[in-house]
């Protein structure tokens, strides 16, 4: 029988089937469980009043209580847009309560001189302060619903708003919502941790959330849902872990042998203190008997590729041959050539496989893996094709992992009886609190050092007007033997206008630099695959001084001579792209540059950016602060992670303290009680059972 949050949403009073479909369409709402987990984004101090006097357009929804002098309806012509403005005031001063629809009902009801409570957002038209569209009520004026001290905001969409699902209708539905479950909701908690952590029944902190009697009591609810959420998700991912450390053997690399040490004698440099740290962390995985399922973060050009390579011949030395996966044929080509340098005049074998490896050198390959003559494979996707076969494989790269989703990893994982032994490479660096959650049942290794004699890349921002500096600027560094990349954005939504502005772009640098004195290389999506080899091989093989390109080139390419990057348009740009950027440059030993090209009009979400890009150069402090300015939800990686995180409540750019709690929590709790099978213990077990249900369920439908 379904239980009374599994009714659909159409029959909540006041909701009905084409509301419902509206709910569902726009929030993907649709059950009353459903409608109930949408939460207030904000609250209002209904018990807060401010006077006119004090109102200023800084101040958030504020509350204001008084009288309407005059009423006036203004404009209605072509030129202007009509609008009906209330003079409201409280005896310290008038404000002008603006409204642009809604006005016919506005003239009908509202009443000179009586009292009315009026609550919205100042802001500023013309200079002067106004409030635009604010609810407005009389104090006694019991609207039905419940009385509360903070009042719950509800994110609302406009088509919502149009078919009267505004915020206010919300906090009703939720009322009329109250009235149907009170009585029928089941803790989700275990006793022992209610009483334990302090924390707050689920009925009690469900109603608080939604119609907060005090400020005190929201907190106490704030904090038993969000610690219910975190807390789930870490039981979930260490209970995953643990399954799959149970009843997944891995391969065990016991020797380091020749392979490992023909390469590593021969290095032209010592490794930095991390490579090796991180080198002795994968190594204990390797002998453990359990399948490794590591990720290595660190930082554009931190040596990662080599790390790569070593623990592959670690795989090679105890019998088993090693894949390694890039997300584009010009990062494996570009792998391939340096992995082929390190081992160059060893016994060691590596093959390149991709998109466009030609058939015969395709068939050769896959004999060589087939009788296990070839040791190493790089490639892209084409690797995981079914039709490419090894003798035994026992170790897996991927690099750059957001681009691979969580299938692709299991078609590698299938490529041998039992399955390799897998690291993830990525240079995007996650903030820890966000790897917790995105890869909960990964182990994480992190390289932290960059080799030594890099000098950081100087990072600059300038506006429009300045293109003509930068111009003279670039035209030094090419006298001087340099190579530049300009890049301009690519988003999908825009990406008619995209091109344009590429084009516009590249018409201006050929103009800016003539041939045959300069010579222009450019790279985007619409080229064929062939023009685009043939002008990135330009630009690798020096002969290109100038290289245009979309964000393309992101990931990847290694041109040492490179030293300047211009970042066309860098507002429009993430950070953690920005950075990746970046890493384009400043791989050789000359001073290199960034060069971040904006609009002069910037947000101070994009200026926060710039100023961030200019002022720091690690990768991790750029990630965390990502975290906080953007909130993980657009966070580069985290939609194509194959873990979609939907958060209800908890904000990981803010909740990293509890999230560190409830994990080491939810880790002891598994370390008594691997199964979750003891008394005590069982809700844990089938309310996890149950949310991981109801995940799958999401997934299908
Ligand atoms: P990542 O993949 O982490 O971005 P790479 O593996 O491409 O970085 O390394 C960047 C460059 O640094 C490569 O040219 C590589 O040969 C070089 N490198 C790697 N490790 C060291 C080291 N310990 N000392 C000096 N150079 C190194
Ligand atoms: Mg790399």
């Amino acid at each position: 029988m379904a239980t009374v949050l599994e009714q659909d949403i159409k029959y909540l009073p006041g909701v009905g089937p084409r509301r419902a479909g509206l709910l569902f369409s726009e929030l993907n709402i649709k059950t009353f469980g459903d409608f109930l987990y949408t939460f207030p984004f904000r609250y209002i101090d209904r018990t807060k009043f401010y006077s006119v006097r004090e109102v200023n357009v800084d101040l958030p929804y504020i509350q204001l209580r008084g009288k309407i002098v005059r009423v006036e309806l203004i404009g209605g012509a072509q030129t202007r847009r009509k609008r009906f403005v209330a003079y409201f005031s409280d005896g310290t001063g008038t404000i002008e309560l603006v409204f642009f629809q809604g006005i016919k009902w506005m003239q009908e009801h509202l009443k000179m001189g009586v009292e009315y409570i009026v609550f919205g957002k100042p802001t500023d038209f013309r200079g002067k302060v106004n409030i635009v569209h604010p609810e407005i009520d009389e104090p006694s004026g019991e609207k039905g619903g419940i009385q509360s001290s903070m009042q719950g905001v509800y994110r609302s969409t406009e088509i919502l708003r149009d078919n009267g699902l505004g915020p206010r209708a919300f906090l009703k539905l939720q009322a009329n919502l109250a009235a149907i479950i009170a009585g029928k909701i089941t803790e989700t908690l275990p006793a022992f941790l209610l009483s334990e952590q302090r924390l707050m029944p689920l009925p009690e902190a469900l109603y608080h959330i939604h119609f907060p009697q005090s400020a005190e009591l929201l907190a106490q609810a704030r904090h038993r849902l969000k610690f219910e959420e975190l807390f789930y998700i870490q039981l979930g991912l260490l209970k995953q872990r643990l399954v799959r450390m149970d009843t997944t053997p891995g391969f065990v690399f016991s020797t380091v042998g020749d392979y490992f040490n023909a390469c590593y004698n021969q290095l032209p440099f010592p490794l930095t203190g991390a490579q090796k740290r991180v080198i002795r962390e994968i190594r204990k995985d390797l002998r453990s008997g359990k399948q490794m399922n590591r990720l290595l973060q660190g930082d554009v050009g931190s040596g990662k590729t080599l790390v790569a390579l070593l623990c592959a011949l670690i795989a090679n030395d105890n019998g088993y041959q090693a894949a390694i996966m890039a997300p584009t044929e010009i990062l494996a080509q570009q792998h391939y050539e340096s992995i082929a340098n390190f081992i160059e005049g060893t016994n060691i074998r590596v093959g390149l496989l991709t998109g466009s490896t030609k058939k015969k050198d395709r068939q050769a390959l896959s004999e060589q893996l087939l009788d296990g003559s070839l040791h190493l494979l790089v490639g892209t996707h084409a690797l995981i094709e079914d039709t490419v076969q090894f003798k035994n494989l026992g170790f897996v790269v991927i690099d750059e992992q957001h681009r691979f989703g969580v299938e692709q990893r299991a078609r590698l994982w299938r490529k041998n009886e039992q399955p390799p032994h897998v690291l993830v490479m990525t240079a995007t660096p996650i903030p820890r609190t966000l790897a917790m959650t995105l890869y909960g049942d990964l182990d994480v290794s992190v390289i932290d050092e960059l080799p030594p004699g890099r000098q950081p890349v100087k990072t600059l921002h300038f506006y429009e007007n300045k293109r003509l500096r930068v111009f003279g600027f670039m035209k030094e560094q090419i006298k001087a033997g340099r190579q530049i990349y300009v890049v301009y954005p690519l988003i999908k939504e825009s990406e008619k206008m995209d091109y344009q502005n590429l084009e516009d772009g590249y018409e201006t640098i050929t103009q800016a630099f003539p041939p045959p004195e300069y010579l222009t290389a450019i790279v985007h999506g619409k080229m064929t695959a062939e023009n685009k080899a043939a002008d990135m091989q330009l630009f690798v093989k020096g002969k290109a001084h100038i290289m245009v390109a979309t964000s393309v080139i992101e990931v990847g390419v290694n041109v040492p001579n490179a030293t300047v990057m211009v970042i066309e348009s860098a507002e429009r740009f993430g950070l953690s792209q920005l950075h990746q950027l970046r890493g384009r440059v400043g791989r050789g030993a000359e001073q290199s540059y960034c060069i971040l090209m904006t609009a002069y009009e910037l947000s101070t979400e994009s200026r926060k950016r710039m100023a961030l890009m200019t002022s720091t150069s690690n990768g991790f402090e750029i990630a965390e602060a990502d975290l906080q300015i953007r909130g993980p939800g657009d966070m580069e990686g985290t939609q194509q992670s194959g873990m979609p995180i939907s958060l209800k409540i908890s904000d990981l750019a803010h909740d990293g303290q509890l999230l560190e709690h409830v994990r080491s929590l939810a880790s002891t709790i598994l370390n008594q009680d691997p199964d979750l099978s003891s008394e005590k213990n069982a809700l844990l077990c089938s309310r996890l059972k149950q949310i991981k249900s109801m995940a799958d369920y999401s997934e299908i439908s």
